[in-house]
């Protein structure tokens, strides 16, 4: 583990210990109290030793996010007893939980807006973010993919989701929520986490305002072709300023847009002897045409088929998260 993180665990033991010995003065009779003293008196003991953060069973490094979630874990993932694995089994059943009731309504409608989903984590938990806003015959959107994976990822998921939906509902223009959405991203956010995501609004005259920051193009497909929307900002959370430019289109009843991870683009082949072969943006924007006239969830069904037959045997890689939004008749 780098220094500047052993010296901050290091300051917060230290505060902890201060906060035990006081509660300990106080309640003499809680015998937990005591115990976790010995446990935080060990961890700084490991500390001038020079053998924190390693495992005490195999002496291996211990995940640097479990340190800081918790900085008194002494083993590393392999080695955890039957207690800590069901713990930590229960903890995540609980994450996933919690991060599958922010998802929005399956099929969900505004106005003439249309809408399909498909959200699939990886594991338990996952970094990817998808929100749809019904307001009034309009519909904010946004979908997005937070740095890293697992559980530190996926509470930056869930911070964003919070942000989005409050901003949203201040009479604020898109730039402006996006401009703040950063800003307080940037401040919770630790150095190296950030997020690719494409929000937009979707207003009842078909006209649809679009900021990608960071992320993958988005394709919009209908009677006038194929478009795509490219990235036109730097990804949140990694500048305190950032100027995040909007692109406004016009869809007709029956246009469709389509928004994914990377879960879905980088793909890869199982049969594939170049480990370039990934399943590629053109080959999502082809797809995306020729599914025009289908509706959102038939795009849906048809892009995982797609990935399916081009992936082969390869067990899914990464998190995955498509968005269809069509508008109707
Ligand atoms: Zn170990």
């Amino acid at each position: 583990m780098a220094t500047l993180e052993v010296t901050f665990l290091q300051n917060q033991l230290e505060v902890r210990k201060q906060r035990l010995e006081q509660a300990i003065a106080l309640a003499p009779q809680n015998s937990g109290l005591a115990g976790l003293l010995r446990e935080v008196d060990s961890a700084l003991e490991r500390m001038d030793k020079g053998t924190y953060g390693f495992c005490e069973q195999c002496h291996d490094t211990i995940e640097q996010d479990r340190l800081l979630a918790d900085p008194l874990v002494r083993y590393c993932l392999d080695h955890l007893n039957e207690h800590e694995r069901a713990a930590l089994q229960r903890d995540l059943d609980l994450a996933s939980a919690v991060q599958r009731n922010l998802l929005p309504r399956p099929g969900l409608r505004a106005g003439s807006w249309e809408t399909s989903y498909h959200y699939a984590p990886l594991g338990p938990v996952s970094g990817d973010y998808c929100d749809l806003i019904p307001s009034d015959g309009q519909l904010f959107f946004v979908l997005g993919d937070v740095s890293g994976k697992g559980v530190a990822a996926s509470m930056l998921m869930t911070q964003l989701h919070a942000l989005f939906r409050s901003l949203t509902g201040l009479p604020l223009p898109l730039g402006q929520i996006v401009t703040q959405a950063n800003r307080v991203f940037c401040e919770s956010a630790l150095a190296g986490q950030y997020a690719t995501l494409v929000c937009g609004q979707a207003k009842s005259t078909g006209e649809v305002e679009i900021h990608n920051a960071g992320h993958l193009p988005a394709i919009v497909a209908g009677r006038g072709g194929v478009l795509r929307i490219e990235s036109t900002g730097l990804p949140l959370g990694m500048f305190l300023e950032g100027d995040f430019s909007a692109t406004r289109l016009q869809m007709e009843p029956g246009d469709m847009l389509f928004l994914y991870t990377d879960g879905l683009s980088e793909a890869r082949n199982s049969q594939a002897r170049n480990s370039d072969d990934e399943y590629g943006v053109d080959r999502v924007a082809h797809l995306v045409r020729q599914q025009a006239g289908h509706t959102p969830a038939e795009l849906i069904a048809a892009s995982l088929d797609d990935m399916r037959m081009f992936a082969g045997a390869a067990a899914q890689q990464d998190d995955l998260c498509l968005l269809a939004i069509r508008r109707g008749n």
